[in-house]
């Protein structure tokens, strides 16, 4: 029995070994498509417990369970089908690296899904024949000769292997990384029983899997796609069921005969970076001078809930308080109560990207289930642009239906990194040489980050300049904040939103949650809402989180409606501050005010 079970474990390194080899590779494509790039780190491989441990383990289980099924069943036709599996997988998946740095996600196998047949021609056409197309023909040839080669000479292997005490040693090797993988199942199980997408994406953070970018071994990322896919399905449906009870129910009583509200939501923007909140560089010309006008409202102590987009979108964009319990999926999107109370409501995302619905809802908003959109939108862009200005001034191209109760909504691209690529060449004012702060990490590249990034913050003034000159013969409101904020080698060596560390924790809160926050009123609003002004002056410098902002826009735009709760209303004088409890999905969840 002992001499069996040995056998039968060392089988696949004896008889099979060149299978065993290249399925291993073939189900971790990246590690070809890394040395072509930068981003292969050897310290990934040594992290056992971390994704790129399950990763590359994991990736020698399936590698050595699919030998076994070869070395049991002797059949050469099984092990052919699955050479041909494992080389076309690799190969798409070295394409879709090449080609759109992309990897398999659950919004790439709902593309899949939502493709139709002219889309795939011409797809097939425009870029499989490409020169990455040919790269990727290329690689397909390289790997078919190598397994060509290795196979004609498996019987002189396995001879040698079977005489050759290097069987033990790799199996003992092996045996490691197997016991490594079976304990790393566990990441498996633990997706598999997320009940929600939220409870799953937290997970996947944990383990920081969305940081490898470059993908993981093929299974694992199927199966993760293919999870994320359902349990986003799920809340899609979920979602659809709420917006059509809301529906039901009765409309808010506009209070205003002829209003405009705008919001804007930025993306990525770090107060701290703001000249309108004291920054050395003049990155806010065009706020400033509104501010010293007296149409800008600045307010202090804004923070967001989370420092995700997709988390901030849902819980901005539908009615829930995170203080008071609620969940986002179980309240209605402020707009769908804009529009069902008679308001024109215009929805102009420049992140859109995607021409389907389904995909959005993908990537993780529901602002575009197909019911919530139905309810919500009167009108919304269908393209979006690099540059935010030029979406700006496409949408006004276009020209939005003029109506006497209006609520436009505009989600920028804002300073969101790369932050060089998010504006254009004449705003390119600030160079490294411009940034004069004196810490011991900053050399000159890193100045140079800042300085693009200050680029970006300078661009995205102006591009609020654009929409205020939209409304300013309107009686209109309009506010602007960010999604979240970001850090940009500020108090430590990092950019981006890396995760907080010991001791640095409210520094990191400071960065990534603090958002900038402005309200602006049009002269004409000013004069017909003193009330207002002073409302909105006496609270700039509350505590507030912008999950409560529909209140905020249902006071200014006077929406009457059941959803309007004043001790939510930041500037209501009826407001009362809430817990401000931060999500760094649930890495760090802490109380803001207590750090
Ligand atoms: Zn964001």
């Amino acid at each position: 029995m002992r001499t069996s079970i040995k056998q039968w474990f060392l089988a696949p390194f004896i008889h099979e070994l060149p299978f065993l080899c290249i399925s291993y590779f073939l189900l971790l494509p990246n590690v070809f498509t890394a040395y072509m790039k930068d981003d292969l780190r050897l310290g990934r491989f040594l992290q056992p417990f971390s994704c790129d441990g399950i990763d590359n383990s994991t990736a020698l289980l399936f590698a050595y369970l699919l030998t076994l099924v070869v070395c049991m069943t002797h059949n050469k036709l099984v092990k052919w089908i699955l050479y041909a599996l494992g080389i076309i997988t690799a190969t798409i998946r070295v394409f879709l690296y090449i080609s759109y740095k992309m990897w398999i996600t659950s919004s790439a196998l709902a593309l899949l899904q939502e493709t139709n047949a002219n889309e795939s021609r011409e797809f097939l056409q425009s870029y499989v024949l490409s020169t990455n197309g040919a790269f990727a023909l290329g690689f397909l040839l390289f790997v078919s000769g190598i397994i060509v080669i290795v196979e004609s000479q498996r019987k002189r292997i396995a001879r040698f292997m079977a005489k050759s005490r290097l069987k033990y040693l790799l199996a003992i090797a092996c045996t490691a990384a197997l016991c490594l993988a079976i304990y790393n199942l566990k990441f498996y199980t633990s997706i598999y029983k997320s009940k929600t997408n939220e409870e799953a994406s937290n997970l996947l953070d944990k383990y920081g899997y969305h940081y490898t970018a470059r993908g993981h071994n093929t299974i694992l990322d199927l199966f993760v796609a293919y999870r994320l896919l359902l349990l986003s399905r799920e809340e899609d449906e979920s979602v659809s069921e709420f917006a059509l009870k809301f529906d039901k129910e009765p409309a808010g009583i506009p209070m205003e005969d002829s209003i405009t509200v705008v919001y804007v939501l930025g993306e990525s923007y770090i107060k701290s970076h703001a000249h309108l909140y004291d920054y050395e560089l003049p990155t806010t010309p065009y706020l400033d001078q509104e501010k010293e006008c007296g149409n800008l409202f600045v307010f202090n102590d804004v923070i967001a809930p989370f420092n995700l987009t997709y988390k901030v979108e849902k819980n901005t964009f539908f009615c829930n308080s995170i203080a008071d319990g609620e969940h986002w999926a179980s309240s209605p999107s402020f707009m769908q109560l804009f529009k069902k109370a008679g308001f024109f409501v215009g929805f102009y995302d420049n992140q859109r990207g995607g021409k389907g619905f389904k995909l959005e809802n993908i990537n993780g908003s529901r602002i575009y289930n197909k019911d919530v959109a139905r309810l919500s939108y009167s009108d919304i862009a269908e393209h979006s642009c690099q540059y935010d200005a030029d979406f700006i001034v496409d949408v006004m191209k276009k020209g939005i239906p003029a109506a006497s109760r209006s609520l436009h909504v505009y989600h920028l691209m804002g300073q969101h990194g790369p932050a060089n690529q998010r504006y254009p060449q004449e705003f390119n004012k600030f160079k490294a040489s411009d940034i004069k702060r004196h810490l011991p990490f900053l050399n000159n590249n890193n100045k140079a980050a800042i300085a693009d990034y200050d680029n970006a913050t300078l661009y995205n003034d102006y591009v609020l300049h654009t929409i205020i000159e939209q409304y300013k013969d309107k009686n209109a409101a309009l506010i602007y904040m960010s999604d979240h904020g970001e850090e940009m080698y500020d108090y430590r060596n990092s950019a981006g939103r890396a995760k907080a560390v010991k001791g640095m924790e409210a520094q990191m809160a400071l960065h990534q949650f603090g958002v900038p926050f402005v309200i602006w009123l049009s002269d004409s609003y000013k004069a017909k809402h003193p009330d207002k002004v002073e409302a909105v002056c006496a609270a700039l410098d509350r505590p507030f989180m912008t999950d409560n902002i529909a209140q905020v826009l249902f006071d200014l735009a006077g929406l009457k409606t059941q959803y309007y709760k004043a001790d939510r209303d930041l500037i209501s004088p009826q407001f009362k501050p809430r817990k401000r409890i931060i999500d760094d999905s649930g890495s760090m969840v802490c109380d803001y005010d207590q750090m």
